[in-house]
């Protein structure tokens, strides 16, 4: 059983053969369908689809335009590409802490960092949890950083009323197969900004300006772009799978919910907090395991239940103690004391809406046999 699995159905395979049937293959109508039907589906009026949610967050980058002299804020407790896509633009990134309960990033220690330089702050939804947005937003607009969210797991939570992709500046997804819908590789940038989405637009093809579109030989470059276009077909799948998108969170809440209520209490393992006023999309079940209670680290624990067949997972290694960060920005351990305490106790569970009930009962009892095995 993985981690994650995606869930394409009838409908999905006839959008996406409709869609190659047409004129384009590359962009064509549906792309700009898709668009509008996530920026519907957010409540946010622009909404530019990438080739993946890595040339989305490179996009949104340069769009805020993210550069050699500036920083950027983050956490290091995410996937590499979050920090990747700032480091290509020459930024530097600024690591900082996350908190303990929610393992989001921690915007009273943002407040602490020299803002001399800083440009972005870019929090990631860590699991699909919206972070503290209040906190965040207003320390934000008193440094006038812009926000680059990274809510590659977050699609469709929502944070005190507001649907994710209405909260930043640029609010960046991914379609990956293992997140909450998916186009194959896909992402989207949403923003409330006509200004940034025009910008995002013109980097997705190469960064041309055309001074006429009747003369499309006849152009110049703004700055140089990517071509990170997301096909014609797939956004055909995009819509057909956003049609499903309430029923895939709630699928995931039910099944997270159930986790919770079998697993409080468990002496060998503890959950991530639920603050109040959330909505959590539950991309991820992460668990923290009490390594103090067992004889066994982590690894071995995670390599015993793969060979029950259960795909358990973990995310992430901490982004400032990978090798290029460590050698080009000198980070290292004591930068980030409470991830660095935590992330040795990670553990990513199955969780996908089309797991049964079934499915988790054997995910239960392979955690159950396993934990108990390796009691201390
Ligand atoms: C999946 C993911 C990305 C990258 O998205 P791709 O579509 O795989 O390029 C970026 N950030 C986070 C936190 C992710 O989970």
């Amino acid at each position: 059983m993985p981690y994650a699995r995606h869930q394409v159905d009838e409908a999905d395979l006839a959008a996406v053969v409709e869609a190659m049937q047409g004129d384009w293959l590359t962009q064509g109508p549906w792309v700009a369908r898709f668009e509008e039907a996530v920026a519907a589906f957010c409540g946010a009026p622009h909404a530019v689809a990438f080739a993946s949610g890595t040339a989305a967050l490179q996009a949104a980058y340069c769009a805020a335009g993210v550069g050699p002299q500036d920083e950027v804020v983050t956490t290091p407790l995410t996937f590499a590409a979050t920090v990747n896509a700032a480091v290509l633009r020459g930024a530097r990134p600024i690591f900082v802490d996350v908190r303990a309960d929610t393992l989001n990033l921690d915007v009273a220690a943002a407040a602490r960092v020299d803002p001399a330089r800083i440009r972005a702050i870019v929090p990631v939804d860590f699991a699909g949890l919206p972070c503290d947005y209040e906190a965040l937003l207003s320390l934000a607009r008193s440094r006038e950083w812009l926000v680059i969210q990274d809510a590659a797991h977050s699609f469709g939570a929502a944070a005190h009323g507001r649907r994710v992709g209405t909260l930043a500046d640029l609010t960046v997804f991914s379609f990956h197969p293992a997140k909450a819908i998916t186009s194959g590789e896909g992402g989207m940038v949403v923003t409330h900004d006509a200004g940034l989405a025009a910008r995002l637009r013109r980097v997705r093809h190469h960064g041309i300006e055309y001074r006429d579109a009747a003369r499309p030989w006849d152009y110049s470059i703004a700055e140089p772009g990517l071509n990170a276009r997301l096909t014609d077909f797939q956004c055909a799948l995009g819509c057909s799978q956003l049609a499903k998108a309430e029923k895939f969170l709630a699928r995931r809440a039910a099944l997270a919910e159930r986790y919770r209520a079998r697993l409080a209490g468990s002496p060998f393992l503890s959950l991530p907090a639920l603050p109040d006023g959330v909505s959590h999309a539950w991309h991820l079940f992460v668990v923290l395991l009490e390594l103090d209670r067992l004889r066994e680290g982590r690894d071995r624990i995670l390599m015993a239940l793969r060979a029950e067949n259960i795909g358990v997972h973990v995310h992430y290694p901490l982004v400032h103690l990978l090798a290029f960060y460590r050698q080009t920005f000198g980070t290292g351990e004591g930068l980030c004391p409470v991830a660095e305490r935590l992330a040795p106790r990670l553990m990513t569970l199955p969780l996908f809406p089309a797991m049964s009930e079934e499915d988790q009962d054997d995910v239960l009892t392979a955690l159950d046999k396993v934990l108990t095995h390796f009691a201390r």
